[in-house]
């Protein structure tokens, strides 16, 4: 071989391997500039990562059933680092009326993928405010977690005395209680069988919240009873307030200056059916719209969409003063596994009262309560869960985690 063949094969190599090159960096190119952001969401979506959630503590009530302690829902403001934009801090530091330090000394040490919590207890209209923006703030996160909350009407109830599930201690000293039972936690207060309670005394209405909304407590306890469920256990069965009570209530908090009441209860649907004449819910809603014309607004909290009763239907349907926003207690979209949660409910049941109700009310939101892992839940059950809640058009979600409650059917 020639000193001329010899240079034209070395040609022809070096420009094979600098075409090689080429590709590659022009592939590299491609996967890290031109599609990084389609890749960057795929990848997000397919890492494990923990997240902390706190279990909720136990009720604790007196002798006759009055509930001392109680908890309640309190949303915190979370940033996870490795996903959050420059532009997310800037929004939420002015939302949150945070300084940027602060929020930068918080987030300095944080793990890169784990939420971390910026502002704790979020007031209603700030949560509304990050609720709404939401989508514009990539790396943020709503939290949900639970406050101790002491009615204001309650005093020392561990002076007192109150009444607990009872302990593995003391069932070793009493044997005759199983798990589950209420016993008296003090000496001042006895053993006591909240399924006895009856009362419906207007302590059950509360007023708190923001400057503007108030929550109205109109129901208690639970005829009901899902196989995951400790409340009708600790609450005792369903005890309506009268509608009486319920208006005068709201007329007080309205002549206070609230702008808003959110209607609540442990199984709101089965307001009434304890009164005399068993009224149902949507005559409430119905009465309070009538006899409080200053209220501008009115809100229910969670629903049972199978109990939902025609007056109620009608109401959110035409009342503008009604807000249209549900949170239906739907749990699974597979049917086995409502069966065997025993709720009242098919799948089909859910997404026909969403698609009727929207029909009925086009600018209506949906929320609702999800429990994952129920016992005996394969995959296929939860994919049936997922396409019930894109087949309902579900925009806000309270997914639970299942734990097992002892004493309950399902632990
Ligand atoms: S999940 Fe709701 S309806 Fe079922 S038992 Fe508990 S409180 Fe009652």
């Amino acid at each position: 071989m020639d000193s001329s063949q010899r240079s034209r094969r070395f040609a022809i190599f070096s420009g094979l391997i600098g075409l090689a090159f080429l590709v590659l960096v022009s592939g590299f190119f491609n996967l890290q500039v031109l599609k990084r952001d389609y890749y960057l969401e795929i990848s997000l979506h397919n890492f494990v990562r923990p997240v902390t959630r706190n279990p909720v503590r136990g009720l604790i009530f007196d002798r006759n059933g009055r509930l001392l302690v109680d908890n309640r829902p309190s949303f915190s403001a979370a940033v996870v680092p490795a996903h959050a934009k420059e532009s997310t801090l800037f929004r939420l530091e002015e939302i949150l009326h945070l300084s940027d330090q602060e929020v930068r000394k918080k987030l300095r040490r944080a793990p890169r993928f784990s939420p971390t919590i910026i502002r704790r207890d979020l007031d209603d209209s700030t949560r509304t405010l990050l609720e709404e923006n939401q989508y514009f703030l990539p790396g943020f996160e709503l939290n949900l977690d639970f406050k101790r909350y002491y009615p204001p009407e309650v005093n020392s109830p561990h002076i007192f005395g109150y009444i607990g599930e009872v302990s593995e201690a003391e069932q070793k000293r009493h044997p005759q209680y199983k798990a589950g039972d209420l016993i008296g936690k003090t000496e001042m207060v006895q053993v006591d069988d909240i399924m006895s309670v009856t009362e419906t005394a207007g302590h059950l209405i509360d007023g708190f919240g923001t400057r503007s909304r108030a929550y109205v407590q109109v129901q208690n306890g639970c005829d009901h009873r899902c196989t995951f469920c400790i409340i009708p256990y600790g609450r005792g069965n369903s005890r309506s307030v009268p509608a009486g009570v319920v208006v005068e209530q709201i007329r007080r908090l309205v002549d206070a200056g609230y702008l808003e009441v959110v209607l609540t209860g442990v199984d709101l649907t089965s307001w009434g059916a304890d009164l005399p004449g068993t009224p149902r819910l949507g005559d409430l809603v119905r009465r309070i719209l009538k006899l409080v014309p200053d209220l501008p607004r009115l809100r229910i909290s969670s629903i049972d969409s199978i109990e939902a009763d025609p007056a109620l239907i009608e109401a959110i349907a035409t009342e503008p003063r009604l807000m249209p926003h549900l949170h239906l207690s739907l749990q699974a979209g597979d049917n086995l596994i409502l069966k065997r949660m025993k709720r009242r409910h098919s799948r089909d049941d859910a997404i026909r009262f969403c698609h009727e109700m929207r029909a009925a009310r086009p600018d209506l939101v949906y929320g609702a309560d999800i429990i994952a892992g129920f016992p005996t839940e394969t995959d296929e059950m939860f994919e049936n869960t997922l396409a019930m809640i894109r087949d309902c058009g579900l925009t806000w979600l309270h997914v639970f985690p299942y734990s097992p409650r002892k004493g309950t059917p399902a632990a």
